[in-house]
């Protein structure tokens, strides 16, 4: 069994990442900026807004937090927006999930420039991975998926891969980048019958769901088990999608929580970030 060691290929990826973004600075004299845009005080949410501002200033990435407190109206969110999308020294633009109950997602979402939305959620970007055309961004997690998947050469071309989940941000994109890369994707979801009979079948499982769903003791010979999940046990630990202790022996490759998916997830936004469009 081989470890996927996505801590270790995430930090070969961000020094990619920042000698493209001295490229981009010394050719074009541009300085990408990505501006995050974060509403209340959800601890979870600062964190990841506080890792995501430090992993791109380490890379060269100019990166700004704008603060608005848990009443904002959703007309201020979308003046504000209006405004990133018009000013040229913004190249990026993200708005931390989730937003209060008062305010519509998908509104704030779809404001968004497609040149800037590096989370890859506005119609436009989504629309075109649907549809087979490269958009500006990829959803972050899943293209991180597939760089982890990448380096460690495994075939995506013809595979049977069984990824399970369908949210917008994991699965939904993940089950579409698989197709453009001609794999042949099932995806499952909380309706979907016989699922232990899929994954011992599958020659990669990517499970996005947040339970502990991927625990049969053999899984196919040479499979690849990719652990999206992540959320604390009864005790209080970080763990994944996968029973490890008893999956791990059957399968050829897998990924750990936490040091699997996770660090991708971060490299592949600032690979995001540090492209200019505009
Ligand atoms: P989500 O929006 O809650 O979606 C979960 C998906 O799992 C849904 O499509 C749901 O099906 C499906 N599901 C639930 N129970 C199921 C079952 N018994 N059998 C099969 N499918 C089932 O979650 P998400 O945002 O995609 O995130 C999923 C997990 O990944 C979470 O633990 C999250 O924290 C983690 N995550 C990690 C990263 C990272 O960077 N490591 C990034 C994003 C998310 P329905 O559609 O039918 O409800």
């Amino acid at each position: 069994m081989i470890l996927l060691d996505g801590k270790k290929t995430s930090e070969k990826i961000l020094k990619k990442v920042k000698f493209n973004v001295e490229k981009t600075i010394n050719n074009t004299g541009r300085v990408p900026h990505l501006v995050v845009i974060i509403v209340g005080e959800n601890p979870a949410s600062q964190i990841y807004v506080r890792n995501k501002k430090n992993t791109a200033e380490k890379i060269g990435i100019k990166s700004t937090v704008i603060e608005f407190p848990e009443n904002v109206s959703e007309k201020n969110l979308l003046k504000k927006i209006a405004e990133l999308n018009k000013d040229n020294d913004v190249t990026g633009i993200l708005v931390q999930l989730p937003l209060p109950k008062h305010i519509n997602k998908n509104n704030i979402v779809q404001a968004i420039a497609p040149q800037k939305d590096v989370d890859g959620f506005t119609p436009e970007n989504v629309g075109k991975l649907a549809i087979g055309i490269e958009p500006y961004f990829y959803p972050a997690t899943p293209q991180g998926i597939i760089m982890l998947l990448d380096e460690y050469k495994i075939k995506i071309e013809g595979a049977d891969i069984l990824v399970i989940g369908r949210s917008n941000i994991v699965g939904r994109p993940m089950s579409q980048m698989l197709i453009n890369r001609n794999a042949t994707v099932t995806t499952a979801h909380s309706y979907t019958k016989d699922l232990d009979d899929k994954i011992k079948t599958a020659d990669i499982v990517i499970s996005a769901v947040g339970k502990k769903i991927v625990r049969c003791k053999m899984v196919k010979k040479n499979s690849v088990i990719v652990d999206v999940g992540i959320f604390k046990d009864a005790n209080g630990k970080l763990t994944g999608d996968v029973d490890f202790e008893y999956v791990s022996p059957s399968c050829e490759f897998i990924s750990p929580v936490p040091g699997g998916v996770g660090p991708m997830t971060i490299a592949s936004l600032m690979y995001n970030a540090s492209k200019v469009y505009v």
